[in-house]
């Protein structure tokens, strides 16, 4: 033990005034994503943080890490991570796109399906990596070394098939009731144990968390939408078997984070003769955060559990002597629900006015040009627009211009651009914290996906007319409320260091790549390796 921490010292060049060592590596690799976990979120809750996310924080910390692009969901953020590279390389231009070439009805495309399986529609899929067009660092890794082990566990299916990418050797994600993975693949023992567990979890009531001093001073209602319901109070009470609340609960990440810890121990990932990758994505926070907001109890509950759900899986690895690397982030931030950000602060925090949803656009433009049927595709209020195809290409032009025309002229509207104007403008370079509007839309254009323009609303507008139960606030906005994350390096006998400096989630696989010496040819990917040494030697292969 005490000549593993000696290597892992001289390795990060603790010891200047020993000769050049080659740094060992890794025997695993830990990336964590944490859905929806901004760095607002790290900034107000890290110095109460006591478990797993106070020893991330005393890593090479930079807390102003950014997904970069301006499509802020769940399946591009996921996508970059272990990949190096911009949603624009990834393909994974959103959650949903739309392909008006598609052979089904049903023309939305969701990013983890496979629709070539007859009879399945962008609701009811087969969860597939087909649409992910590079590979991620699990791939490269068993392309490199065969014995290499890549495991994905997430509560989102999209998130286990963009960071575990195309040929992982287990990949689980939540369905309900039960984790599963692709059809034909055999349930481990472990798998069935920690699902038998998580069951006898949602079948059982919940009674109300403690509120602890921190978390009560947060606790107060806020009535949303219409008045009906407040957020703000709650305290993840739960009626047996209620799927939707374990699901927006700390339960919910101490199920995935079980999972994670009986496969990781099962196959012994980390104690193999290569090194091993176990990639986590845990949702829960982004559940609570759509369903109670930001700022109130519930989210602080929520982080101060995954920090201690967290601090209990490292502790495994470490009682198993496994010389890990962690490297955890978030796919995208988060923007508290408008009618708390008012009372705090933000009177110009809003919903979105109605009458931007694609669908109603789609009636005013078929009106305002004396069209009948389905002219204008989109999902929801922002983002990919799409003008339908089989029309003269002068019709076309016209929708599309009447179309820009009518969002540009709409006062919550910040910007809209042209899929021309997007794909005329370079790839951008420099910090992401000063590129233009443009720019971030470049960043998630892919020329065969994305649509015939892009709609970006005004900062503070959530875009969810309606609240229902589930969803009260959101992301997915080009702001930095939604781009800005932390990113957390730590192994053992590192010596910490703070960069405050914008940085991107694509420079975590180059990174990672570096530590496990892992080649990879210059310009392959967007990201940049950050040099996790805080003195003069390098973690980095020197250019
Ligand atoms: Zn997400």
């Amino acid at each position: 033990m005490k000549l593993r921490l000696l290597a892992a010292l001289l390795a990060l060049g603790g010891c200047t005034a020993a000769p050049a060592q080659p740094p060992s590596q890794p025997r695993l690799i830990v990336a964590i994503s944490v859905d929806q976990f901004s760095a607002d979120l790290f900034a107000e809750y890290r110095q109460h943080f006591t478990g797993g996310l106070r020893r991330l924080s005393e890593g090479a910390v930079f807390p102003a890490g950014f997904q970069s692009h301006a499509a802020t969901e769940t399946c591009p953020g996921h996508s970059t991570i272990l990949t190096g590279d911009r949603p624009a390389r990834t393909g994974i231009v959103a959650n949903n796109w739309t392909d008006l070439g598609a052979a089904r009805a049903d023309k939305y495309i969701y990013c983890a399906e496979d629709e070539r399986v007859p009879g399945s529609d962008s609701d009811h899929y087969t969860v597939s990596d087909l649409h992910l067009r590079v590979p991620t660092l699990g791939d490269l890794m068993r392309r490199a070394d065969p014995a290499s082990r890549v495991v994905a566990i997430a509560g989102k299916d999209r998130a286990a098939v963009m960071m575990g990418g195309h040929n992982p050797d287990q990949r689980w994600w939540w369905e309900g009731r039960a984790f599963v993975t692709h059809a034909g693949n055999a349930t481990p023992p472990a798998v069935a144990a920690a699902n038998a567990r998580a069951a006898r979890a949602l079948a059982a009531a919940q009674v109300p968390m403690p509120l602890d001093p921190l978390c009560a001073g947060r606790s107060r209602a806020v009535a949303v939408g219409s008045g009906t319901r407040s957020v703000g109070e709650g305290r993840f009470a739960r009626p047996a078997d209620d799927q939707a609340l374990f699901r927006a609960s700390p339960e919910f990440d101490a199920a995935i984070l079980d999972l994670a810890g009986s496969l990781r121990e099962s196959m012994r990932l980390g104690q193999g003769p290569a090194t091993d990758l176990i990639a986590i994505g845990v949702s829960a926070t982004d559940y609570v955060g759509h369903r109670y907001g930001t700022q109130g109890a519930e989210m602080c509950l929520q982080l101060l559990a995954l920090d201690r759900a967290l601090g209990a899986f490292f502790a495994t690895l470490d009682r198993a002597g496994i010389d890990y690397a962690v490297v955890l982030t978030a796919d995208h931030g988060g923007l508290d629900l408008p009618e708390r950000a008012r009372a705090q602060g933000m009177p110009d925090a809003a919903r979105v006015d109605p009458a931007l949803d694609a669908d109603a656009m789609n009636g005013t433009l078929a009106a305002r040009l004396g069209m009948t049927g389905r002219i204008l595709y989109g999902d929801g209020p922002f983002g990919d627009m799409y003008v339908a195809r089989g029309l003269p290409e002068p019709t076309r032009r016209r929708i599309r211009d009447e179309a820009v025309r009518a969002y540009r002229a709409h006062p919550q509207i910040a910007a809209v651009f042209t899929r021309e104007e997007i794909a005329a403008t370079p790839s951008p370079t420099g910090p992401p914290d000063a590129w233009s509007l443009l720019q971030r839309a470049r960043a998630s254009f892919d020329a065969e996906r994305s649509g015939d323009f892009y709609v970006m609303l005004r900062p503070h507008i959530t875009p969810i007319a309606a609240p229902g139960s589930g969803s009260v606030a959101t992301h997915g906005s080009p702001w930095d409320y939604d781009r800005r994350v932390p990113i957390l390096f730590w192994r053992r006998g590192m010596s910490g260091f703070e960069q405050p400096m914008a940085v991107e989630t694509v420079d975590i696989m180059p990174t990672l790549a570096a530590l496990i010496r892992l080649p990879l040819a210059p310009g392959s990917v967007d990201g940049r390796c950050l040099d996790l040494d805080p003195g003069p030697e390098s973690t980095c292969p020197s250019p």
